[in-house]
């Protein structure tokens, strides 16, 4: 299989470039994590590298690292700030995988003792996303 050529104009992208807004809750030289607004658990957020690359297949070890170092930052401030009691990291490349978008990123879920995945084509609250996202902030401070 050989990789697609990166698509300047995927969603992520206008999000980096910040012609479409985000709730933004984590920001460095190299990763930039939101909110999902279709969260599948409470305080659902993704992580994407600011580098150019589809999925992990073409992305640079580095952006790989560093964006799984970021998604266990806020990994452990979603516990916190959600009193979760687990999280659930995924990251899906390539059509077959089921990826949507086609700018790398990892989801981070914050999962509940009971609490099944929510679906995935329900455009959460926004106001509760906000929110949540808030809520994250103040715990990776
Ligand atoms: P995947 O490619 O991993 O299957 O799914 C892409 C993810 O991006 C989905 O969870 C979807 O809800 C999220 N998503 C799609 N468009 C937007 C958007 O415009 N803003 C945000 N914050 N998330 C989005």
């Amino acid at each position: 299989m050989s990789t697609p050529e990166y698509d300047n104009d995927n969603i992520f992208a206008k999000i980096l470039r910040g012609e479409i807004p985000c709730f933004k809750v984590y920001e460095d030289d190299h990763v930039l994590a939101f909110m999902d607004i279709v969260p599948r658990g409470m305080g659902h957020a993704l992580v994407i590298p600011k580098e150019p690359c589809r999925n992990m297949l073409d992305a640079s070890p580095e952006a790989v690292a560093h964006v799984h170092k970021i998604a266990q930052k806020i990994a452990l401030a979603a516990i916190k700030a959600f009193n979760a009691d687990g999280i659930t990291i995924q990251q899906f490349s390539e059509d077959a995988s089921g990826q949507k978008v086609y700018h790398y990123h990892v989801h981070v879920v914050p999962r509940h003792e009971g609490k099944k995945f929510g679906p995935a084509n329900v455009m959460g609250d926004m106001d509760a996303i906000k929110a949540n996202g808030e809520k994250l902030v103040e715990a990776l401070e």
